[in-house]
């Protein structure tokens, strides 16, 4: 398929921010769409792959500005200062190819195949002394651009489309095209086979074959799953009303979500509940699978938790944070913080679907297959009662034991995949914390130079489709001058800098993509920040770079705690 055409619905979804709007262009272009064509599905989302596939194009900032330089025939200085102006270098390369063509030069035909061949070519790069090529394969696909192509050749190398397309405006899209007379449930088919196989493309050509070929769509060990997500309960009494008595409750460990897979072949993979692949960032998980579990192929969801190598306590999430992301000293990093893996659901087991099953039974069968090894795999701490007497007993062990609380969970209830149904609960002890993303900062000065060290954060907005981010307060505590557990104004500093989009004096703006989880004594109405409200007193509890975009709290959620304590 030409370049051009992709470009084309790029701008038109760019043009509104109706999301009715958005689906009518979909499901016109998505008509075109061919199956040799099928990956084109990828680029809408701004991918190369499947979202939970680990490729990543992976380029810096710097690198695309001397790419552009290249193809532009301009200094790198001269781009950074039309970038400050514009605040967009998809519009600073769009403008300056412009440019460039009306001094004549000649321009082939781009293909989104020869897009998506280069550019995982691109993925590919990597190491010391690849930078060069890296520039001249960008710089050698802008020259070849039109104007409009460049300018979301670099939006697609910055992950950062700005067409406001997310996997459910492209499922409703996929069902409007295919199935424009039975669109609701089309629609509720198509994300049931996403939410088994999260393959924008694969589905797309499952719903080209109609609604059956959706229905034979199942679980595939390493290709990931979505989490099914938990509803808050205040109390035991709400949890035993919600999902029926008896019930079963389990600690909730304080870690991150890793979804482990294991295919016929033996290979492992695990995944965070973003679907970021971070295999290779737990070799030692690994090695505890192959271990401690018996089972040929599985899918099983668990948390894994950290603890001290020394006293053997058990450690807040932050702690072991870092280890999502680490890409080297990955062995080092195990041993210095060793995580242990709570299990507690299975969902798909020597080829056989679990997940329409009770919980009951895929509990009793996921506990068959687990040898517990304290310190490294074991099931979750549960209990199975319809006493509020022991349930309240066990909560406190929880908390004693250094955990976050309980997880409540119905006994009958399937795996909903993505869903926050209310299958299953959590209950945590009163206290005020919020999962914000940071949309500004500002330079240090003193001790502080060269660091960012205050930071504006933001709450999503609650408009459908999202991408809208609204300022609640500003922080500059919690975090460490010096690099031992949590987080760092370096490690802040050395995260934001890539996605810093405009600055002025000490003060930057930048692309809403880290988040933090804080705590605070009060919100406050305020006119100073666009949410209309302000927290006293955050102070930063840890990185979140297990959390997806989508997922961290919005006006509504600042303005029911807002509510709840007056
Ligand atoms: P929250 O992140 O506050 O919405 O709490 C839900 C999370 O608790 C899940 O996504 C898991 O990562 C985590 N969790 C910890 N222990 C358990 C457990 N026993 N069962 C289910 N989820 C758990």
């Amino acid at each position: 398929m030409r370049y051009s055409e992709l470009c084309k619905v790029y701008e038109e979804l760019g043009a509104t921010t109706k999301r009715l709007e958005k689906i009518a262009i979909l499901s016109e272009f998505l008509k075109k769409v061919r199956e040799n064509d099928k990956e084109v599905l990828y680029l809408l989302l701004g991918n190369l792959y499947p979202s939970y596939d680990p490729r990543e194009i992976g380029i810096s900032t710097q690198t695309v500005i001397k790419a552009l330089a290249k193809a532009a025939g301009i200094s790198d200085e001269k781009i950074v200062s039309e970038w400050k102006k514009i605040g967009d270098l998809g519009q600073v390369a769009e403008l300056l190819i412009t440019k460039k063509k009306q001094s004549g030069l000649f321009h082939g035909e781009l293909t989104t195949e020869k897009i998506i061949s280069d550019l995982r070519e691109l993925a590919k790069m990597q190491g010391k002394g690849t930078v060069g090529k890296k520039i001249d394969l960008i710089a050698g696909l802008l020259s070849n651009s039109k104007p409009v192509e460049a300018k979301y050749l670099v939006r697609i190398l910055l992950a950062d489309l700005r067409i406001g397309v997310q996997d459910s405006t492209l499922r409703d899209s996929i069902a409007d095209t295919f199935f424009p007379d039975n669109k609701k449930i089309a629609s509720e088919k198509v994300q049931h086979a996403y939410d088994l196989n999260p393959d924008i493309a694969l589905i797309f050509e499952k719903a080209r074959h109609g609604l059956k070929e959706l229905d034979k769509v199942s679980l595939k060990p390493g290709s990931p799953i979505k989490a099914m997500l938990a509803q808050k309960v205040d109390s035991i009494e709400e949890g035993f009303e919600v999902v029926g008595k008896p019930a079963v409750f389990e600690y909730k460990y304080d870690g991150f979500r890793l979804m482990i897979n294991k295919d016929e072949k033996g290979n492992i993979s695990l995944f965070t509940r973003r679907l970021d692949n971070v295999t290779n960032q737990f070799p030692d998980v690994v090695s505890f699978i192959r271990e401690f579990v018996n089972a040929k192929s599985f899918m099983i969801d668990s948390e894994a938790v950290g603890y001290d190598p020394k006293t053997k306590k058990y450690l807040p999430f932050q702690s072991v944070s870092q280890r999502i992301k680490r890409k080297y000293d990955i062995d080092k990093t195990a041993k210095d913080f060793p995580v242990e893996l709570n299990v507690f659901d299975l969902l798909m087991l020597d080829g056989e679907s679990y997940i329409g099953r009770p919980f009951i039974e895929r509990t009793k069968a996921l506990r068959k297959i687990i040898k517990n090894k304290e310190y490294k795999l074991v099931c979750a701490k549960q209990l199975i009662t319809d006493s509020e007497k022991e349930a309240k007993l066990f909560f406190n062990k929880a908390l004693k034991d250094n955990q976050e609380g309980l997880m409540v969970k119905n006994l009958n209830a399937v795996y909903k995949p993505g869903s926050r149904v209310g299958y299953m609960l959590k209950l945590k002890p009163e206290h005020r914390d919020l999962d914000l993303v940071i949309v500004g900062a500002e330079y240090g000065t003193g001790k502080r130079a060269g660091w960012l060290s205050s930071f504006i954060l933001a709450c999503k907005s609650d408009k459908h489709g999202g991408g809208e981010f609204l300022e609640v307060g500003r922080v500059g505590t919690g975090i460490k001058e010096k690099l031992d557990i949590g987080v760092s104004f370096l490690e802040l500093t050395n995260l934001l800098k890539p996605l810093i989009t405009k600055s002025s004096g000490k003060e930057v703006k930048v692309k809403p993509k880290i988040i933090v989880s804080v705590i605070f004594q009060e919100i406050q109405k305020s006119p100073t920040y666009n949410s209309g409200y302000a927290l006293r007193f955050p102070r930063v509890t840890a990185l979140r770079m297990d959390k997806p975009l989508n997922e961290i709290n919005s006006l509504k959620d600042i303005e029911r705690e807002y509510g709840e304590q007056k």
